[in-house]
């Protein structure tokens, strides 16, 4: 670990206050004190940066390439000190300079350049393989515009803005001199070569340049700092050589500008495509990017590509890196006259694709003249591809006519050409993996059946996993310092080891800490949902957290149903509940995502009338607290009782959340679905509330659905349904929940919230009932996060590490 000499990193600090930014220390701002403390950790970092690339080229190592359109890093400060070994030394030493250094951590702002689990889930990998000394880099876009901010006014969801950089994030490296640049539209004109052969000429293209900004990632015990590269895109300098008179002027800078756009915004639709034609510029200007630097370092120091899928592995984060296959593919063939069977052989054998959704919305095609327009050679590739493929297919199933329009990558739908993006990554790739036991079994068996068949030796589990640096030795420093008093430090890199916290489950001394930690968690809570919500809720109750991507497959409107349930048993039935409960809730509804937004605007109108009516408001409050992001769940998941995990079985592919509230030591209540059920066979079933269909159920479910079968047979359901459809959540805005009763009794309830709804009420009812007994009830909450070692993201990475990458620790 490293140690940092106060009396220099308090000169380094003063003189870059003074003479980065012109201020004494009294005179310097909030912002100016932040970026100077920033500046002056990197100094650490940058040592460190440099060494680890010089043992990576030193060793000629095998590296790999993580291409996602999302990285979720929260902030950085806390988590670099902390994995740097200096956080309590630094902490000391801005203390006595006379500044406040927890402020100063509260006041870093989230890089928000993600929308949920897939971005988050590349950021934890960032910090596995930095951690566990391995040569793996992140390649995305450095978007001016983050995911927006969520504020709540009269119970609606409002989007601000995230203009995050303007901040000016001093964990950003412009990186000169080395830029990407990447030609875009034009069309192909066909031409022959000196001999003769077939040559075609991408002619007329225009020119983005890709300016790349690096962020350290620093690994835990500061000994490897790996980056993720981020691009910008501007408009070439030569926009302005065809300019004769004003009018020219004028346009050249519009297209200046309009190229300028692309790295502008994240789409902050979750699990949905867009369709956007900007966003399959965004889609292919990361993957020209990424690519053009991957193939630089490995020319660096090869001279030919016969090594290249020995020393170099990409991954592709979903479908939305795809185009890796064409571009690889291209640079290969155009840019360094590779034969195309060589190029293939390269492309495939260096390429992994990771699936994330099974769900039809969420799967990306394009229709084939975006393609043609913004990326023509591309285009023209990815056909040939498909060619050669489909003569595969053909010869290979003489006697099944209908696998070619089952399998190939361009799609006729009735004249109209689409590409589907998954099918191209399939077949690009060696290896293309789920992110769950059940949800790769999906893959296999229900999304892509066809293609399993022809390769199964391709298709493979790696299940998520989250960095236990970040979710709990930043997120829960109680926790993690009884844990190191109990068994040392070794869990922080073998979260496997959290298991010997078993052996004290029996001594009530240390299951007496273990609540009282809870307890200051839920406390700390408190107070954020009173500055945030101005409601007050009681420490005692049960905090039982719903927090991620609001959206109907993880149904929120289900937990809603609960509470309506819970609130008419108190008001109208007069059952005393055993034991006082509140609902928190958090996540972000996509802007254009009517119902889920209706789904907001519902929840808080149940918190207006339960929590005023003094008959319930003892026992049930409910709250929305805004603006969901990583640096609230880092203090919302520490002080969760329960865990709220409860989509429709088969469409959760895996879920990240789960796992963290479950090694903050929260009880999930959940569905058999992702990942939860490879927890509920680590933490035992009498540790976990499962409830609800499964997934081989919800399909006749469907088919059979019958909402007055339902709705007769449960009179509690019924009076739930009704209340949904009334205005008694909505005075002052009568009708406005029709909607989602409507979705639920008229719509066929696709998410199966009417099924589901008497087993869930059931496991809640226990839930509340086992939660009284206190004593057993820290019992679970030790074996939960005692037993879900397992989701560390260093066993995933090790295993995609080991089976996929084929890359080595380096130290
Ligand atoms: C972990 C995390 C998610 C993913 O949560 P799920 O419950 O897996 O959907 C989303 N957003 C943030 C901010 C997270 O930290």
């Amino acid at each position: 670990m490293a140690t940092i000499d106060p009396s220099r990193f308090r000169s380094t600090l003063l003189s870059i206050v003074r003479y980065g930014f012109g201020r004494t220390m009294e005179q310097a701002t909030k912002v100016d004190i932040f970026n100077s403390v920033c500046f002056a950790v990197r100094e650490h970092i940058i040592d460190r940066k440099i060494e680890t690339e010089k043992r990576y080229a030193d060793n000629d190592v095998k590296r790999m390439h993580y291409i996602s359109m999302e990285f979720l890093t929260g902030p950085l400060l806390a988590n670099n000190l902390i994995n740097l070994g200096i956080y309590d030394e630094c902490r000391t030493i801005v203390n006595d300079i006379g500044l406040d250094f927890d402020d100063l951590i509260e006041f870093e702002p989230d890089p928000a350049l993600g929308n949920g689990g897939l971005g988050r889930l590349a950021a934890c990998f960032l910090d596995s393989l930095a951690s566990m000394g391995m040569p793996g880099f992140g390649y995305g876009i450095n978007y001016d515009y983050g995911l927006f901010h969520q504020s709540i006014i009269g119970g609606y969801q409002h989007e601000r803005p995230d203009f995050w950089y303007n901040k000016s994030s001093p964990w950003l490296m412009r990186m000169s001199g080395e830029k990407a640049m990447v030609p875009v539209f034009g069309r192909i004109e066909d031409s022959e070569d000196m001999v003769g052969e077939y040559n075609p000429m991408w002619v007329e293209w225009k020119l983005i340049v890709g300016r790349p900004h690096d962020i350290a990632v620093v690994g835990y015990g500061g000994k490897t700092v790996n980056r993720l590269r981020l691009f910008s895109a501007w408009a070439s300098e030569d926009f302005d050589i065809q300019i004769f008179n004003e009018g020219d002027y004028y346009r050249a800078l519009e297209d200046k500008i309009r190229f300028e756009n692309i790295s502008k915004i994240l789409y902050p639709s979750d699990s949905r495509d867009s369709g956007k034609e900007l966003r399959l510029v965004q889609e292919y200007f990361l993957v020209a990017c990424a690519v053009h630097d991957i193939v630089s370092i490995y020319l660096n120091q090869h001279d030919s590509f016969d090594m290249f899928h020995e020393k170099v592995a990409i991954q592709l984060n979903d479908t939305h890196p795809a185009l890796t296959v064409a571009e690889l593919m291209r640079v290969l063939i155009d840019l360094h006259f590779v034969e195309w069977d060589d190029a293939w052989q390269i492309t495939t054998r260096t390429l992994g694709y990771t699936n994330h959704t099974l769900m039809p919305e969420a799967l990306e095609t394009w229709p084939m003249h975006i393609f043609k327009k913004v990326i023509p050679r591309h285009l023209q590739i990815i056909q040939e591809i498909d060619r050669r493929f489909m003569s595969m297919i053909k010869e290979k199933y003489p006697d099944d006519p209908e696998k070619p329009r089952r399998m190939s990558i361009v799609i006729d739908n009735n004249g109209e050409k689409n590409i589907r993006m998954a099918h191209l990554a399939i077949v690009g790739s060696h290896s293309v993996n789920g992110v769950a036991a059940i949800h790769s079994e999906l893959v296999k068996t229900r999304l892509v059946p066809d293609f399993y068949d022809l390769w199964p030796e391709k298709f493979n589990n790696k299940t998520n996993g989250v960095t236990p640096r970040r979710w709990i030795l930043r997120a829960n420093p109680l926790l993690a310092q009884l844990v190191c008093d109990t068994i040392g430090d070794g869990w922080i890199l073998d979260l496997g080891r959290l298991r010997e916290l078993e052996a004290h489950c029996k001594e009530t001394a240390f299951l007496e800490r273990l609540l009282m930690i809870k307890r200051k968690n839920k406390v700390r809570l408190a107070s954020i949902i009173k500055e945030t919500t101005y409601i007050e809720v009681d420490p005692e109750s049960i905090f039982d957290i719903h927090a991620k991507r609001l959206h109907e497959y993880k149904r929120q409107l289900l937990n809603a149903m609960n509470i309506i349930h819970i609130y008419f048993q108190i008001r109208d039935d007069n059952i005393i509940p055993s034991v006082p409960r509140t609902f928190i809730f958090g996540g972000k509804a996509a802007p254009g995502y009517f119902m889920a937004k209706l789904v907001i605007r519902f929840i808080h109108g149940l918190a207006e009338i339960i929590n005023k009516d003094s008959k319930a408001n003892e026992w049930l409050k409910v709250v929305f607290i805004p603006d969901y992001r990583v640096s609230l769940a880092e203090k919302m998941i520490p002080g969760a009782d329960v865990s709220e995990q409860i989509s429709t079985a088969g469409m959760e592919a895996s879920g990240t959340g789960n796992m963290k509230f479950a090694m903050n030591g929260a009880i999930t209540i959940g569905t058999l679905d992702g990942a939860n059920i490879e927890i509920a066979g680590e933490v035992g079933e009498e540790n976990i509330y499962i409830f609800g269909h499964k997934v081989d159920e919800i399909e006749s479910l469907r088919r059979e659905h019958d909402a007055d079968r339902f709705l007769n047979s449960s009179p509690a359901l019924k009076r739930v349904m009704d209340a949904v459809r009334s205005d008694i959540f909505c005075p002052d805005e009568p009708g406005i929940f029709k909607p989602l009763y409507d979705s639920i009794v008229h719509g066929g309830d696709y998410y199966c919230h009417m099924a589901d709804f008497q087993s869930y009420t059931d496991a809640h009812s226990r839930l509340a009932n086992d939660y009284m007994d206190r004593h057993n009830w820290a019992v679970k909450s030790l074996l939960n996060i005692a037993r879900t070692g397992k989701f560390s993201s260093d066993r995933t990475i090790k295993e995609y590490a080991e089976e996929i990458w084929k890359i080595k620790s380096q130290i």
